[in-house]
């Protein structure tokens, strides 16, 4: 199937195409020398000096064959407004050595002028006539074929044994029908005008068929006719030089059929184009004749996938360099875990852009190769375009769980709430912009998914807000449990100082009734909050354990050794030094001191008995006693397994009360000997 044949680009279709008179001749280029090196010139040629590099299919290839001398520079000169050496120029030698290729003047047309045989000297020029053939059939539309009036007909001149080897390798460079056709196109110069060309025309089809009969066809196109591979039209030329006038006159009309779009033999019909895009030939026509000078295997099938390959490849690098240079500003803030907002529009414009770059350049070359390589470049964008959209997948879910935090910090420092109401707020809101973040940089065409990222994000979400609640209760828990603190501390103080037999069911009942208003608000306040009863008895239990570990730590706190040495001391001083009356008591030295202290014979009973009275506290002291009060506590820790509440109630151990015994004992001795001295002091007055 035909493609479309490319409309000239607007920067292409200067004036140079438009007006004919002021355009100079076109440079010439030997495309193949001598020796048979291909220059390695012709897309600075294609570009620079003939300006087609861009045209895409919108240009025609013409090459000229035929027996050296029979004017064939001179034709193509006249033909294309090009300077192809005649030998007019050059005098007396063969002027065109291997290929010269130029522009046809105000069209966009390659001219080749191949060098011709010399009839006399085939043979040593065989091989080279078969190569250009065989190059020329490769890129040319239309293969001018020169000759004399007096040659038609003779079948075996030289005319005849070089359409011969045309055939034979046309057969062989397009091993199927149906591929594009070439154009021959017969020049009969010096045309006398005696036999019409019609005559001449018929001649030289018999002839044309009776070759292509007799030519060995390779398998599977044994049955194949000429007319399946060539088209042919005629022309003919007065002679130059007897008729100048008239010869000018039909060149003119027969250029026109080369330039003229409009005129009905027109000859570069689409079907003749070998479509090698512009920008691919220079590639081609050398890898083409690299083939052919290496005697490989050439069959253009091969050549044009092998063409589309290079040259996708490049339009690939190319395109895909842009695209980077595009995208890459985005990838240090992503990197360095910024959202970039635009990224979504901004990743699908340079992807449009860059497959725009590629289709318009590849579209033009084989099309499973074009196809394939399109997938290739839109994977390797993808490949591209997927770690940004992994990096700002990661920022997405950073930045949500971030201002998910945020807002729950701001919203739960502020006074009452519903944890509940807050959380899933807050959660709607941050989920909604990462769900708009995610979807707007999602790829069509690409099996990107954001399910896991947003599995992650509700699980984050979940602890953070597990977290947070966590933080919250504790707090809660943590403002009752200070304000029962500063209350027991009172309690502890007051009860312990002035300890009476019935201490502990005053300071429990005591405790009981500051621990239990306590709760009710904790309740109250976790209800507020939204906590269900699970929660609301755990932060019950929570307070009561941390509550009584207060209320305990207070108690020994109070009880240390010393303090209770203190209180002790105080106690006795209480009894010794005041009277009934709560009086001090003024020990005189008429006072029995010892009968006042009853059994009390010397000082060691004195002081026994002193200690017994304070004593007292002592065992009193040593044991949390709930046995006085209507409720115990302990109940609240019977399900708590790792609290050891019976172990709290113990306060002094026996051999802890006999310590104290002991150091207290000595204490009231010192105590009671001092009272004495003073008595003696004051007889002594
Ligand atoms: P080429 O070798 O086929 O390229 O031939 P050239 O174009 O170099 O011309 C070879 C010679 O033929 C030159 O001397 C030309 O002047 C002459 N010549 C060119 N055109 C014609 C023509 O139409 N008729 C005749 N008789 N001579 C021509
Ligand atoms: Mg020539």
């Amino acid at each position: 199937a035909e493609g479309p044949v490319d409309a000239a680009p607007t920067a292409a279709a200067g004036p140079k195409s438009v007006c004919s008179t002021t355009t100079a001749p076109a440079t010439s280029l030997q495309l193949i020398d001598g020796d048979q090196n291909f220059t390695e010139d012709v897309n600075k040629y294609m570009d620079v000096e003939w300006g087609l590099v861009d045209r895409g299919f919108d240009y025609n290839v013409v090459a000229v064959f035929g027996s050296q001398s029979t004017g064939k520079s001179t034709l193509l000169n006249k033909l294309f407004g090009t300077r192809f050496a005649t030998m007019d120029e050059v005098a007396r030698q063969q002027t065109t050595k291997g290929i010269w290729m130029s522009k046809g003047i105000d069209m966009n047309v390659l001219v080749m002028d191949v060098e011709g045989t010399d009839g006399r000297e085939r043979g040593e020029n065989q091989d080279f006539e078969r190569k250009s053939a065989l190059f020329s059939l490769a890129t040319a539309e239309v293969m001018i074929v020169n000759l004399w009036e007096h040659m038609v007909g003779l079948y075996n001149g030289a005319n005849m044994g070089l359409l011969k080897t045309v055939f034979e390798v046309n057969l062989q460079l397009f091993q199927k029908k149906g591929k594009e056709k070439t154009l021959l196109f017969f020049v009969i110069r010096d045309h006398i005008g005696n036999t019409p060309l019609e005559n001449l025309a018929r001649t030289l089809t018999t002839d044309l068929e009776r070759i292509w009969r007799e030519l060995t066809k390779p398998e599977g196109l044994e049955d194949c006719n000429i007319t399946d591979f060539f088209d042919y039209m005629f022309a003919a030329l007065p002679h130059k030089i007897l008729m100048p006038e008239k010869f000018d006159e039909e060149a003119l009309k027969l250029r026109s059929r080369f330039s003229d779009k409009d005129n009905q033999d027109y000859v570069f019909k689409p079907r003749y184009h070998k479509r090698i895009p512009a920008d691919g030939f220079s590639h081609y026509a050398s890898s083409i004749w690299d083939k052919i000078v290496t005697n490989r295997d050439l069959d253009l099938p091969t050549q044009q996938e092998l063409l589309a390959q290079f040259r996708c490849d490049e339009i690939l690098n190319a395109a895909y360099a842009e695209f980077i240079k595009g995208v890459k500003p985005f990838q240090r803030p992503i990197e360095s875990g910024k959202v970039a907002d635009e990224l979504g529009p901004e990743m699908k414009k340079y992807l449009d852009e860059a497959l725009a770059t590629f289709d318009k350049n590849a579209s033009r070359y084989h099309q499973q190769v074009y196809q394939r390589k399109r997938e290739e470049m839109t994977a390797k964008c993808h490949a591209t375009l997927h770690i940004l959209f992994l990096g700002q997948l990661k920022n997405l879910h950073k930045r949500a769980t971030q201002r998910f935090a945020q807002r729950l910090q701001e919203q739960l420092g502020t006074g009452t709430y519903d944890f509940l109401t807050v959380v899933t707020e807050a959660r709607e809101a941050v989920f909604t912009e990462f769900l708009k973040g995610a979807q707007a940089i999602l790829m069509e065409g690409t099996d990107w998914t954001f399910e896991d990222a947003r599995e992650q994000l509700e699980e984050d979400l979940s602890e953070i807000a597990a977290q947070r609640r966590t933080e919250e209760v504790n707090k809660m828990i943590g403002t009752y449990e200070k304000s029962v603190r500063n209350e027991v501390e009172e309690l502890v103080g007051l009860h312990l100082n002035e300890a009476k037999p019935d201490l502990w069911k005053q300071l429990l009942d005591a405790y009981k009734a500051v621990e239990a208003q306590a709760e009710a608000k904790l309740v109250e306040r976790a209800q507020r909050f939204g906590s269900g009863e699970a929660e609301q008895n755990d932060c019950v239990i929570k307070l009561r354990r941390r509550s009584w570990e207060c209320l305990n730590k207070r108690i020994r706190d109070e009880l240390v050794d010393n303090m209770v040495m203190v209180k002790l001391r105080n106690r006795l001083e209480d009894k010794f030094r005041y009277d009934e009356q709560g009086l001090p008591r003024v020990w005189k030295p008429e006072d029995d001191m010892d009968s006042y202290f009853q059994k009390a014979k010397d000082e060691a009973s004195a002081a026994l008995w002193m200690t017994n009275t304070a004593f007292k506290l002592i065992p009193l002291f040593a044991h949390i006693d709930w046995s006085k009060s209507e409720l115990d506590v302990a109940e609240h820790f019977e399900n708590d397994k790792e609290f050891e509440y019976a172990e709290t109630l113990t306060i002094y151990s026996a051999s802890k009360q006999q310590d104290l015994n002991m150091r207290f004992r000595r204490e009231a001795e010192a105590l009671f000997l001092e009272a004495k001295r003073s008595i003696v002091a004051t007889e002594a007055k």
